[in-house]
């Protein structure tokens, strides 16, 4: 039997681009859903039924913006690539905000659109194996717990919603507390590569970490910045002022 094909939402309104973009994802193996509307593209990834999502930022219906904050807001966590023409580091940084996990500026080349769908979900995939096998939970100060076979954490006796790339950030400071890492080696070992402007990445998905396991987000204990260096999850052993 065939494993089954990975699926792919793409929400963009040029429909030639879309049957483009559609078409090379088939021949890459994947099995592909067009929508030309934000409300429509938002409906379909409420199935949740996708392992990943284009979106397009300029859209009808719903901006993709607004179809990012709602499924985050709705805990569809499925990892989401934002598409769009307006290539200014507002936008990056609002999308990242919102919760997308990755962002290509148009135009872009479909080989490096398909190369990097590729590598956000085997970054996914190798990250669910790893924490498969690493089954134990792990207990963070504040009362934060780290349940990684679930993908799970509770913080303070509730459940929080973690998106996949805040979840894997996470795991990844846990596996050597109090070591500081750069952004550009968290944006290599999490995200799978670098280039030059995505720090951003790092520093929002950091900030969202931090107001969802923080005690006071502007005063965090857990997630540290390092100033000039990079960021460190506080040794849970040895409790930091
Ligand atoms: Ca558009």
């Amino acid at each position: 039997m065939e494993p089954a094909k990975r699926r792919i939402l793409i929400i963009e309104d040029e429909k030639e681009l879309a049957a483009l973009i559609a078409r090379h994802l088939e021949d890459s193996g994947f099995a592909v859903q067009s929508v030309f509307r934000g409300d429509a593209g938002l409906r379909a990834a409420e199935t949740g039924t996708f392992d990943l999502i284009l979106l397009d930022l300029m859209l009808p219906g719903m901006d993709g913006l607004e179809v990012c904050r709602h499924l985050r807001t709705r805990h569809v966590q499925t990892p989401i690539v934002m598409l769009t023409a307006r290539n200014t580091e507002v936008d990056k940084v609002l999308g990242l905000e919102l919760g997308a996990d990755d962002y290509m500026a148009k135009p872009f080349g479909i080989a490096e659109l398909t190369a990097r769908i590729k590598a956000l979900l085997r970054r996914i995939d190798g990250l669910a194996a790893v924490s498969a096998t690493d089954t134990q939970p792990i207990q963070l100060a504040h009362n934060v717990r780290i349940d990684p076979r679930a993908r799970q954490v509770i913080v303070r006796g509730k459940s929080v919603s973690l998106t996949p790339k805040e979840f894997d950030l996470l795991l990844f400071f846990t596996r050597n507390p109090g070591r500081v890492y750069s952004r550009s080696q968290l944006l290599d070992a999490v995200w799978g590569y670098s280039h030059d402007g995505y720090e951003h990445a790092v520093n929002c998905h950091i900030n969202r970490l931090r107001a969802k396991i923080e005690v006071d987000q502007a005063r965090p204990e857990l997630l540290l910045t390092v100033w000039g260096v990079g960021y460190k999850l506080a040794d849970p052993t040895t409790h930091e002022r």
